[in-house]
């Protein structure tokens, strides 16, 4: 499931290839992922329309047109967008596709529709209707440790509340949990000060390293979980056993040795 460095990456290909380049078409396949929004009103707000900036919150991709008003997308399970060429096929997955002047298309694609896509006047209104926190990457050290502090959840619960903080789901919370050796299920109030600051510059550690490596689990440091991600999988630091737990109703990754239960 695409998590915040996978639609941080989507953001930089956007920035990239997608900016100023006039939609002439669009075309939406599947309506039913449209997000409070007729397929008319859709079309009618975008045609015409150049993308000048592209931006992210959480999970979510922003792209500012140039009359005001924000295209807004979440990738569910296993969206994405992507730029192709006049020459590039049709992919089977794609369910909105915006048709450049100059030939080449924007598509959004899902194989399972379970993602959202939208056009809001001002994305700071999306933000708010979809009540999410702030970004993972935008938290202050302060803000994080007084959310971790406040909190009866699970840390791991916590990490993944996109209420609370927006951005991270079940890979990147085990990966963040990993490096600062705390078990998942640890309540989140229980951590105190010392271990909510590490946590904090652990979190943007893993989070900017899984951007620099372009969210390919094989990439990633061979200190990391990610690419050790299955059950019965040695422990890259212990060489332990990795197991799984039910956490906040997900499948958390985890050491024994190296994230002891909480007493
Ligand atoms: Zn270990």
């Amino acid at each position: 499931m695409p998590e915040l460095p996978d639609v941080e990456i989507f953001r930089q290909v956007m920035e990239r290839h997608a900016l100023n380049r006039l939609v002439r078409t669009v075309d939406v396949r599947a309506p039913e992922m449209l997000d409070g929004i007729s397929k008319r009103s859709f079309e009618f707000a975008l045609q015409g329309r150049t993308f000048v900036a592209a931006r992210r919150w959480g999970k979510n991709l922003l792209l500012d047109t140039d009359q005001g008003g924000t295209l807004r997308a979440h990738f569910g399970m296993s969206g994405a967008i992507e730029v192709r060429g006049t020459g590039d096929k049709d992919g089977t997955y794609d369910r909105v596709v915006f048709g450049f002047a100059d030939g080449g298309r924007l598509c959004y694609t899902s194989t399972r529709k379970l993602g959202t896509i939208g056009f809001v006047g001002r994305a700071e209104e999306a933000i708010v209707r979809l009540g999410l926190g702030p970004d993972a990457l935008g938290i202050s050290r302060k803000e994080f440790s007084d959310l971790v502090s406040s909190s009866a959840a699970s840390i791991k619960g916590l990490l993944m509340d996109q209420e609370r903080i927006a951005g991270i789901g079940n890979i990147y919370s085990d990966e963040i949990l990993f490096q600062a050796r705390i078990h998942p299920a640890t309540r989140a109030a229980d951590l105190d000060q010392a271990v909510r600051d590490d946590l904090w510059r652990t979190m943007r550690q893993v989070l900017q390293t899984a951007i620099r490596k372009q969210a390919v689990p094989q990439r990633m440091p061979l200190s990391y979980l990610l690419p050790h991600r299955d059950t019965g999988a040695g422990c890259p630091r212990c060489g332990g056993e990795v197991k799984t737990t039910a956490v906040a109703g997900r499948n958390a990754h985890f050491c024994p040795r190296c994230q002891p239960a909480p007493t």
